[in-house]
């Protein structure tokens, strides 16, 4: 009996390098793009490993967990790290960047979440980008929560180490990842005792032993079903039109945003400049007296498949993630969420105005 996801054929290389192509090209960019076979985790640890060393001075911006988990990535490598940490309701600013290299010329190595799916902010890389350039560092950028939801572009902004996953906006698998790599990290990479090799962390075995060779044959089998879903799902943005997917997402942050605050119960938008919020995900901060993640479950009864979420750890308490990018970034799911969110308000006896605020949300959507 034939099986939609048994039995499959191996992965040519010719397919493997054709989907690396079509990445390259939804980043406009004319690095190198490797595949990695795992979650994005694997290709953000993987490029700190392997640039990372002693004699390495990292300036690590921390603006939600991830930034956290590179900056101890960072410091086992033994980089001496410089924590930029900004609050979660913020975004860094190019010109906070230009002043920790004031500070500490010596520094090689910037690391940098573009959007937070987690905290809901998403950083002005291409102005970082410029500080960076000046001062001839690294630059090694976070984009799993940005690519498809706003413009990424590793090449016009001097990103030396791009990471993507497929599993947020672009609705794809969260099995297979995505770095563009600058010749200079190559070189640093090469230069580096201490980067990963014969190892699956390895960027360096993928270099000679799959892009040097012409990608011709693979190092070990694909998996298949991960690059299947991700050619399909990057078909599918091509398909659209990538501006188009970058806009559903930006009106869904909008729609968000204003319907949440016209709710008129003090449901405040965590990031408190709009220009500073994510477009892949709006985060909210409970109400004065609501438990953010109680409110999330009440929500979530009627419906457990609404894109709502509390936030992680410490910020259960006080944070309410709308997580509405892929199939959810559009008007339903918006009006959705809004409605089960003003549902749950009310049982606590806060009265929502819940046309009002689904009205704010249409006129947000642009
Ligand atoms: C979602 C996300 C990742 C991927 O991590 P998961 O824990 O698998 O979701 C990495 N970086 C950022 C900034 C993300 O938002």
């Amino acid at each position: 009996m034939t099986h939609p996801f048994l039995d499959l054929a191996p992965l040519s290389a010719a397919r493997f390098a054709s989907v690396e192509d079509r990445v390259a090209r939804l980043l406009d960019t004319r690095q190198d793009v490797v595949i990695m076979q795992g979650e994005a985790l694997l290709p953000l640890e993987g490029a700190i490993r392997g640039t990372a060393g002693p004699d390495t001075t990292a300036l690590n911006v921390i603006t939600g967990p991830y930034g956290r988990t590179f900056g101890d990535w960072l410091r086992d490598c033994g980089a001496t790290v410089i924590d930029l940490a900004v609050p979660f309701h913020t975004a860094v600013t190019a010109e906070q960047i230009r002043a920790a290299f004031a500070e500490h010329p010596e520094i090689g190595f910037v690391s940098l979440v573009h959007a937070e799916a987690a905290t809901g902010n998403t950083n002005p890389v291409a102005e970082i980008g410029e500080v960076v350039k000046e001062h001839g560092a690294l630059f090694y950028l976070d984009a799993v929560a940005s690519v498809g939801a706003e413009p990424v572009l590793p090449d016009a902004w001097g990103v030396d180490l791009c990471v993507i996953g497929a599993q947020k906006a672009m609705g794809g698998p969260a099995g297979v990842s995505a770095v563009s790599v600058s010749e200079r990290a190559w070189a640093r990479m090469a230069a580096n005792p201490k980067a990963p090799r014969r190892s699956y962390l390895s960027l360096l075995d993928w270099k000679e032993r799959w892009v040097d060779g012409g990608r011709t044959a693979l190092p070990h089998a694909p998996a298949q079903l991960e690059m299947l879903a991700l050619e399909a799902c990057v078909e599918r943005i091509e398909a659209d039109g990538l501006e188009t997917v970058m806009a559903r997402h930006a009106s869904a942050a909008a729609a968000t945003r204003a319907g949440a605050v016209a709710l008129g119960v003090g449901l405040e938008p965590y990031v408190h400049e709009a220009r500073e919020a994510a477009p892949v995900a709006t985060t909210l901060r409970a109400p004065a007296g609501v438990v953010a993640s109680e409110l999330v479950a009440r929500a979530l009864t009627g419906d457990p498949a609404l894109p709502l979420a509390a936030g992680g750890g410490a910020l259960a308490k006080e944070m309410i993630r709308v997580n509405h990018y892929g199939a959810d970034a559009t008007p339903g799911a918006v009006r959705s969420s809004l409605t089960a969110l003003g549902a749950a308000l009310a049982e606590r006896g806060l009265t929502a105005d819940l046309p009002g605020a689904l009205r704010a949300a249409e006129s947000a959507w642009r």
